[in-house]
């Protein structure tokens, strides 16, 4: 068996994509006379191609085009074959005159399950943590990989990072996906997409949960079509390849120049990793627990804010205590939640106004909710892509009513309670009363509009507490 990692291949401006020029080298692979890559290449013999594997890597990189995204190619073909292929679609085809665009070709010999532990870690970290071009240089030179590099060589990491993937995950035990796409013919890309949306709303339907987040729903988009320019013409994600395939074969559109079916770690929650709040770093992505410390608040551009405490550094406080013994006490003390600790044990997350109606969920939540909150930190805020209720409040301080005229009391001043003036009844501070909810426990999530492509959406499952999906 051979490896071949790909990555950075493309560029924002003139829209080239890895996956398509990893669809090239298979083709190229499978079909020696040039598959739909041009002109035959004498004396080669077709080669078999098990998969092709689609690996989102951190989505905070900062020099990512899009979405992060490395290919490898698990081919039968000889590894000298295969870095010439991988070289000749790359030089030839990706934009190595832009210089945002660095790529990079790594390629082993051996089965990707066999790769060895460093390589394995490498693509675990490229998916959680961030390297340097020199990291990957020095694993190039203790695995001894064939290997080349364009521009400033950051493109071999992601291509390391891709030949290691298929272990690093669990290989076939592994939580892959799957993604069929389509490719636009040449002479149509860069004009309007013609993909009827009724054909893919019903087709969505009809596979769905087997296949998600093909359609927005409520927002009423298709988001398995692209708006940026680019030779795809539409990629349709799920856990069935056949659904996945079954999907694309009922919508209707422009003709399809090619296909390519990839597995992925898409919809896995790959990038998640588990922390307290004081632990928590600019650039990776974490699963934390927390105390909401104040009512959440929506800023300018429609942006919410929430303030998350870590557990440890809150404490509930009751508003009123034994040395109000004496006074009338309809019944249970209020609590108050107070915070503790310091800056570290504090952390603002946001959602942003494109995650739409998962605004609405991150408002409903109150002061002492206790949640799990999941997303990237960037510029010190946590970007949330879901997050789980454990415990909500289900009572709120209010102002007592007398006992006897059932009137709201008044306040009798500083640290006196409250009287009623009329019947000279009193009470020693706030009251509990029971507020509605409308959120329940469990996990919510944005909808597929927003969806990062590496976050597992909800109807796949696997999580620890019901789920209330979006679709
Ligand atoms: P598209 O989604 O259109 O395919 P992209 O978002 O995948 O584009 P790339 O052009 O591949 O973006 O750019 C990402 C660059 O960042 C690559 O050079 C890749 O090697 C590098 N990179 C990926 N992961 C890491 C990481 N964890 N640390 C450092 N660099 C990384």
């Amino acid at each position: 068996m051979t490896v071949v990692g790909i990555d950075d291949t493309d560029s924002r401006e003139r829209g080239m994509c890895t996956t398509y020029a990893a669809h090239r080298v298979a083709e190229r692979l499978r079909s020696p006379d040039g598959g739909d890559d041009g002109p035959s290449v004498a004396g080669e013999v077709a080669a078999g191609v098990d998969r092709v594997l689609l690996v989102r890597l951190n989505p905070a990189v900062e020099h990512k085009t899009r979405g992060n995204a490395a290919l490898a190619v698990h081919t039968d073909a000889d590894p000298d074959r295969a870095f010439e292929a991988a070289r000749s679609v790359v030089a030839g085809g990706a934009r190595t005159g832009d210089d945002r665009t660095n790529p990079g070709v790594v390629v082993a010999s051996g089965d990707p399950s066999d790769v060895p532990d460093t390589a394995a870690t490498f693509a675990r970290e490229a998916v959680r943590d961030h390297h340097r071009i020199d990291d990957a240089e020095a694993l190039l030179a203790e695995t001894g990989y064939r290997a080349e590099g364009w521009g400033n060589g950051r493109g071999l990491i992601g291509a390391l990072a891709a030949v290691g993937a298929w272990r690093a995950f669990g290989g076939t035990d592994g939580d892959w996906t799957y993604e069929h796409i389509a490719y636009r013919i040449p002479d149509r890309r860069g004009t309007p997409r013609e993909v009827d949306r009724d054909s893919v709303f019903a087709a969505a339907d009809r596979h769905y949960p087997a296949a998600w987040d093909t359609v927005d729903r409520v927002e009423g988009e298709a988001v398995c079509v692209p708006h940026t320019p680019g030779p795809i013409l539409y990629g349709i994600r799920g856990d069935d390849p056949d659904a996945v395939r079954a999907l694309a074969g009922d919508v209707e559109s422009e003709p399809v120049a090619a296909t390519e079916l990839f597995v992925t770690n898409q919809g896995t929650d790959a990038h998640l990793r588990d922390a307290r709040i004081p632990e928590v770093a600019e650039g990776r992505a974490y699963r934390v627990d927390g105390v909401v410390l104040a009512s959440p608040k929506t800023r300018e551009g429609g942006h919410v804010f929430l303030d998350l405490a870590d557990p440890e550094a809150v404490e509930s406080v009751p508003m009123w205590g034994s040395d109000d013994a004496g006074i009338a006490s309809p019944g249970e003390a209020p609590i108050r939640v107070e915070f503790t600790g310091d800056e570290a044990d504090r952390l603002q997350c946001v959602a942003f106004e494109p995650t739409k109606r998962f605004r609405n969920r991150v408002r409903t939540l109150r002061p002492g909710d206790r949640i799990t909150a999941c997303g990237e930190v960037d510029d010190g805020s946590l970007k949330l892509e879901k997050f789980a209720v454990r415990d909500l409040r289900t009572t709120e301080p209010a102002t007592p009513e007398c006992p006897d005229c059932g009137r709201s009391m008044g306040s009798a001043g500083a640290d006196q309670g409250y009287r009623c003036r009329d019947c000279g009844t009193s009470a020693p501070g706030k009251v509990t009363e029971p507020v509605d909810r409308d959120l329940a426990e469990g996990w919510y999530e944005v909808p597929p509009c927003a969806r990062r492509h590496v976050a597992r959406p909800l109807v796949r499952g696997g999580f620890d507490a019901p789920t209330h999906p979006e679709w």
